[in-house]
């Protein structure tokens, strides 16, 4: 089984795809990360962002042991992925990657912007996160505090319409939903609703009633 899971930035989508893929026994993908890396090995050897080359290199050579590195998570390194995430031949190096960890048996889930349209357009489920930009920005604040991260609410939801706006208008695979993908709009919801609300939708579209146990 795949599950495809977008969304913009901060709606919840990784830890809603961790829970479900824990709860459902699957891998679980978060591609932002494989774009925070390639971004990440291009500040570590000095590269310009802009240099296209060099991100296309440093995307065809990642490794998975790349993604584990805890300097992506932080909020400078989802700016600098989202620019070089608008390259065609980083999106096309990065998809193998991904194809390859979506055809993992019994099944996996992944989470990003274009995978029910460009990465597993033939997913068994597509759900789509959404929540207000203010509290995306609200939740994202808490987390970076909790990482010891202390930038003001302000500036995080400055960046986080700024990023959405350069992902939904990208010629390349845009942050847009799935024709048949069901969306979930998380802004009433806390992790727990969500995630319920979540596997409520995958038993509707499987037909598997026996998920929430
Ligand atoms: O999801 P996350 O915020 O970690 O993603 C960082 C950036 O990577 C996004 O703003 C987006 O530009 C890019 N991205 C993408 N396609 C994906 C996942 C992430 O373009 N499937």
């Amino acid at each position: 089984m795949i599950i495809a899971i977008d969304g913009p930035a901060a709606s919840g989508k990784g830890t809603l795809g961790r829970r479900l893929a824990d709860h459902l026994g699957l891998a679980h993908l978060d591609t932002g990360l494989l774009y925070r890396a390639v971004a990440c090995a291009l500040i570590d050897r000095k590269t310009a962002l802009s240099d296209i080359a060099a991100a296309t290199h440093a995307a065809e050579t990642l490794t998975p042991e790349q993604l584990a590195d805890p300097r992506l998570r932080g909020a400078a390194m989802g700016e600098f992925a989202s620019v070089i995430s608008a390259y065609q031949p980083v999106r096309d190096a990065l998809l193998a990657f991904q194809h390859q960890f979506a055809r993992q048996q019994p099944g996996a889930v992944l989470d990003g912007r274009d995978i029910g349209t460009v990465v597993c357009p033939d997913a068994d489920v597509k759900l789509f996160i959404t929540a207000a930009p203010e509290e995306r920005a609200r939740r994202r604040h808490l987390e970076l505090q909790n990482r010891g991260e202390n930038t003001a609410y302000d500036t995080i939801l400055s960046d986080i319409l700024r990023r959405d706006g350069r992902d939904m208008t990208r010629s390349t695979a845009p942050l847009k939903a799935a024709a048949d993908a069901l969306t979930l709009d998380t802004t009433h919801l806390d992790a727990e609703a969500a995630f319920k609300a979540a596997l409520a939708l995958v038993a509707a579209r499987t037909g598997k009633t026996d998920l929430a146990s």
